[in-house]
């Protein structure tokens, strides 16, 4: 953030750095340019006293008064003292060597018409080509100088045009750019909102420009990805209580039928303990610890399953994992008069998972299958490598559902089932743990043909820890 603000500081600043330089060029050019026009006026003094100084000669030429050779003395000597001052600058122009022969030439025609006021007349034609020579010279300085003033004008022109040419040059690969860019983000955010919504959060990754705002979306995403990570594993734990709620039935048999047996048993003992011989006594009290163990597992495997921990992956077996899963689920399956068939062959490739992830997968899928069928039926469970992938399918004979309801069951909240029955959460929860692992999860089912969910897992290849 704080480097973002100060690149478009940084920005802002060239901008301003810019823009003065562009006036300041511009006020210079001006400045410059009411110089030169002044110039031209001094020029043109200097062309009118040598316009003047002629005019006089030519009164004198036709009316010979001294008057009119002192008259163009005055103007001679005034254009003369201009010419010293505008010396830098008429140098400027012709070159110094053109200058020293303006000041030779005004000299020798002063003293021509010095000698015509003598009465020398064989100077007159001298005197007018100097003359001529003279106003020729001013007048081409003056061209020469307006031409200068023309290309300056033109410059003065010019100049913002290029620069506003310049500026919209700039401004459209700026804009392109800065498009691009802008485009590229919205894809990304596209990208990472489809990814995430799906659970699949590789996506939020996937940014290609490293610039300030992007960098600022992806942390922006991540942080989201992650927040919604937490409360997808809360959701999970939630989600396991009422699992292990619908378990009870199932469970509280489990336990009372090991329980009923110690009872039994220590009431045998108690009441035949004086005639019973050793070797008998020694079988019951076997009983009794044989059967606390069998009641201490079914408490130790609900404990494994509704403790809360950390996501950790390991290198898995899917047929232990499908009968640890059992061993939970299975008295429940059996009071509901459901039959449990599974088909797993020896030597499947292990997956990466992480156990109790995987358990509640199967846990709600297979009380998903046991609410299906109330009348009774068959939980098929089988699996099978299927490229490259571990393909595991649960399929019950169950009610099934309809092509409307199977479009929605992934989606969180949706449930068929009466309030207080149920939550709508559990196969999004599968979705979203199946997504972490790397794999998939698909259904198929026909209205009273019962349902088949596929859930496909990525295999562990040989060699490859978990
Ligand atoms: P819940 O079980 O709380 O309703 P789920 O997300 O587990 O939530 O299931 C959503 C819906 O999918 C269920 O209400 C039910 O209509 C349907 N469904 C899930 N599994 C099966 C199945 N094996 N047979 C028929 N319908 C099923």
């Amino acid at each position: 953030m704080r480097a973002l603000k100060i690149k478009v500081f940084l920005l802002f600043i060239a901008y301003v750095v810019f823009m003065s330089l562009n006036m300041g060029m511009y006020w210079w050019n001006i400045a410059a340019f009411r110089e030169r026009l002044t110039i031209i006026d001094e020029f043109h003094d200097v062309l009118s006293d040598i316009l003047e100084t002629r005019r006089y000669e030519k009164n004198f030429m036709f009316y010979p008064e001294p008057g009119s050779l002192k008259e163009a003395q005055v103007y001679l000597d005034r254009a003369e003292k201009t010419a010293n001052l505008l010396q830098p600058k008429i140098v400027e122009i012709v070159g110094n060597e053109a200058y020293g022969s303006l000041r030779a030439n005004i000299r020798e025609y002063r003293t021509l018409l010095n000698s015509l006021a003598h009465g020398d007349k064989t100077v007159a034609t001298a005197t007018r080509r100097k003359g001529t020579w003279l106003v020729e010279f001013a007048q081409d300085l003056l061209r020469q100088k307006k031409l200068r003033i023309h290309t300056a004008l033109n410059r003065i022109l010019f100049l913002p045009l290029a620069v506003m040419a310049l500026l919209l040059a700039l401004g459209t690969i700026v804009y392109i750019w800065q498009a691009r860019k802008v485009l590229d983000r919205l894809k990304y955010v596209q990208r990472a909102a489809e990814g995430v919504a799906k659970g699949d959060y590789a996506a939020v990754q996937q940014i290609s420009s490293e610039d300030p705002i992007s960098l600022l979306m992806r942390s922006a995403f991540r942080n989201m990805a992650g927040e919604l990570d937490t409360r997808q594993e809360q959701l999970i734990e939630a989600r396991k209580l009422v699992s292990i709620g619908t378990l009870t039935s199932g469970i509280a048999h489990e336990l009372n039928n090991p329980l009923n047996n110690v009872s039994l048993t220590a009431d045998t003992l108690l009441e035949e303990l004086d005639d019973l011989p050793k070797e008998e006594i020694r079988e019951l009290l076997t009983d009794i610890i044989n059967e606390t163990g069998r009641a201490s597992g079914v408490v130790r495997n609900l404990l494994d399953f509704s403790r809360e921990e950390q996501r950790s992956l390991s290198r898995l077996d899917i047929a232990t994992v499908i009968s640890q899963t059992l061993k939970l689920v299975g008295n429940q399956l059996a009071l509901n008069h459901v039959g449990v068939e599974v088909d797993i062959p020896d030597g499947l490739p292990a997956i990466r998972g992480d156990l109790h992830y995987l358990q509640q997968v199967f846990i709600n899928l297979f009380l998903n299958a046991d609410q299906a069928m109330k009348q009774g039926g068959t939980l098929r469970i089988s699996a099978r490598e299927d490229g490259g992938m571990l393909r595991v399918d649960v399929a019950d004979n169950g009610c099934g559902m309809d092509r409307e309801t199977l479009s929605r069951i992934f989606d969180p909240f949706f449930t068929t089932k009466p309030v207080g029955q149920g939550t709508g959460l559990g196969l999004s929860i599968i979705y979203g743990i199946i997504k972490k692992h790397g794999g998939s999860i698909d259904a198929d089912s026909e209205p009273g043909e019962g349902a088949t969910f596929t859930v496909r897992l990525p295999l562990l290849a040989e060699g490859e820890e978990a």
